[in-house]
């Protein structure tokens, strides 16, 4: 080869006795091919094979074959956020003249994919009270395509009983989405309760860093995983092959971070508890919080994310003590090394009525710093809310 042409065409090395514990980062557009019949035929490959760098790499792979273990599923798929996942699901089973239905305490932007995506396309939605159970079955006409799950819920921590749901879904032939995000695989298994979708938003515990963005939607059954992959194809959704690596990475720690999270959250909220009426802290473990018993019937575990109410009285003072917090950040998004403090707005966002906290729900995130230094940033704020009452 002449020099042009060796500036292009690497030189093969031997890999022999190379092995390493790292996951290579394999980076692809193009995917070739042994001889021109493979090429013509590269559609056989299936959803499994190798054809294009968009639609998986042995680095994707392999991080879409360690989430498929934990969830006890069959095949995982990879999209570029937790909210991609759930659009994904919807997208995948969802028609004009269908109907999702939604617990009131979804992640506020699925909502927003309902009212402002999907409903002007004539795909409609209606909002359940999370707390509904088996009657879930009374809301499933012939129209309804899919019933979506979040537990426990966005901001107030209900704890949904997703046995009860599939069971009444599934006798209606109509299949259950999750979004496990806050207890992770390594907390809660909703493909081994029923369930036939479960998104988790990687961007928090698996990622681990607040630094990627990443979602999955993992199946029991290979034929929802070949819908998938149908509809990821015809919108063009890719992942990045260095952002999976990234997660590789995460996934490695992910159990020993949520461990730690999980003791000092639930210590801090057993303090708050002691301090406040039991009722302003939301957290599953906790006796009080909704859910409580389903939590303690069907989870391994509770994550570091967990909420304060902080009644009217004690409005005024929140943004100064969040302001004066050393250690905690303020910000949306969790699941990271650091703590997060982020006040919610819930009241417009709600529309069954048993939503009970009026004003601001703060979300507390607990990362890796000292206990005791996150402690002397919360404290204030739980003697604030103390002595407002
Ligand atoms: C963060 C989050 C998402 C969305 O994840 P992104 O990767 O930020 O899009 C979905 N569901 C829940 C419960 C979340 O907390």
């Amino acid at each position: 080869m002449r020099d042009q042409t060796l500036c292009v065409h690497r030189p093969a090395v031997s890999q022999e006795g190379y092995a390493s514990l790292a996951t290579p980062t394999h980076r692809a557009s193009t995917i070739v091919f042994a001889d021109a019949q493979a090429y013509a035929e590269r559609g056989k490959r299936g959803p499994d094979g190798y054809t294009y760098g968009l639609h998986g790499t042995p680095t994707s792979r392999t991080l879409e074959a360690s989430l498929t273990a934990l969830e006890q599923g069959v095949r995982t798929v990879l999209v570029p956020s937790g909210q991609a996942g759930i659009a994904m699901v919807f997208l995948t089973l969802l028609q004009p003249g269908d109907t999702v239905l939604i617990p009131d305490t979804v992640y506020p932007p699925a909502t927003s994919l309902c009212e402002d995506f999907l409903k002007p396309r004539g795909i409609g939605y209606r909002v359940y009270d999370p707390m509904i159970g088996a009657g879930i079955a009374d809301l499933i006409d012939e129209t309804v395509k899919l019933v979506w799950t979040e537990s426990p819920g966005s901001t107030t921590m209900e704890v949904q009983d997703i046995p009860a749901i599939v069971a009444a879904a599934h006798a209606r032939g109509v299949p259950v989405g999750c979004d496990n995000t806050w207890a992770t695989p390594l907390y809660f298994k909703p493909l081994a309760h029923g369930v036939d979708f479960v998104v988790e938003a990687l961007t928090k515990y698996a990622g681990g860093h607040s630094d990627l963005l990443m979602g999955s939607i993992s199946v029991r059954e290979l034929a929802q995983h070949r819908r998938l992959k149908d509809t990821i194809r015809a919108l063009g959704i890719g992942v990045s092959p260095d952002e999976c690596s990234l997660v590789l990475r995460g996934l490695e720690t992910m159990a020993v971070r949520l461990a730690h999270a999980s003791a000092v959250a639930l210590d801090f909220a057993r303090r708050m508890a002691d301090r406040l009426p039991a009722e302003l802290v939301l957290h599953p473990a906790l006796p009080g919080c909704p859910g409580h018993d389903l939590w303690r019937r069907d989870f391994a575990g509770a994550s570091g994310v967990f909420s304060l109410v902080v009644p009217q009285g004690a409005e005024a003072a929140l943004p100064g003590l969040m302001t004066a917090a050393r250690i905690c950040a303020i910000g949306a998004s969790w699941g990271g090394t650091r703590s997060l403090l982020a006040p919610m707005n819930i009241a417009g966002e709600r529309r069954i009525g048993r939503a009970v906290h009026r004003g601001t729900i703060l979300r507390i995130s607990i990362g890796l710093e000292d206990p005791a230094e996150l402690w002397a940033d919360l404290e204030p704020i739980v003697e604030a809310i103390a002595t407002a009452r």
